[in-house]
C-alpha cells in the first residue's frame, strides 16, 4: 500500500534509502493549514506537542485556503505495526496557548525498514515512525507529532 498521503507531499527528499521528508501541501496549492487531533496536548517542552491519548491519536489538517481536510496521520491505520484500538472520536482544536497561532506549515518525517521504503515504486505506507514538526521562517522547530 502506498503512503496513504503521497498525494499531499511536496519536495520529497529521501535519505540513505531509509527516511524520507516532505512539506505537507494541499492538491490545491497551499501549504498553511489549521490542526485537529484525537490526542492530548502537551506544553511542548519536553515532549511533542500532541501525544495519544488512549493509545490512540488522529491528527487531521484543515486547508486553510480551501478547506480540504486531511487526515496526516491516524495511528490505528498507518504504519507497519497499526494499532487497533477503540478510538476517541473528540477532535480538538491545535492552538499554541502563549501565541494562539493556529495556522501552520509543516514537515513531515517517515523512517522505514530498507524494504520497507517502497511499495510497486512508490513510498509505502508501512514506516515505522511519523514526525511531523512546524516550519517557521523556513526552518523546523517544534515537533506536532513524534509517533
Ligand atoms: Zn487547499
Amino acid at each position: 500500500m502506498k503512503l496513504r498521503i503521497l498525494e499531499f507531499l511536496n519536495n520529497i527528499q529521501e535519505h540513505n534509502g531509509v527516511s524520507i521528508s516532505a512539506d505537507l501541501f494541499c492538491t490545491c496549492g497551499n501549504n498553511k493549514f489549521v490542526f485537529s487531533h484525537t490526542g492530548k496536548q502537551t506544553k511542548g517542552i519536553l515532549a511533542p506537542y500532541i501525544i495519544k491519548k488512549n493509545k490512540q491519536l488522529i491528527l487531521q489538517a484543515k486547508c486553510t485556503c480551501c478547506e480540504k481536510n486531511i487526515e496526516v496521520y491516524n495511528s490505528t491505520i498507518d504504519g507497519s505495526k497499526p494499532k487497533t484500538i477503540e478510538q476517541s472520536i473528540d477532535f480538538l482544536p491545535f492552538i499554541i496557548p502563549k501565541t494562539s497561532a493556529d495556522k501552520f506549515k509543516v514537515i513531515i518525517k517517515y523512517n522505514y525498514w530498507p524494504e520497507n521504503l517502497k511499495s510497486n515504486g512508490l513510498y509505502s505506507n508501512y514506516f515505522e515512525d511519523c514526525f511531523i514538526y512546524i516550519v517557521e521562517n523556513g526552518k523546523e522547530t517544534k515537533a506536532l507529532i513524534e509517533e
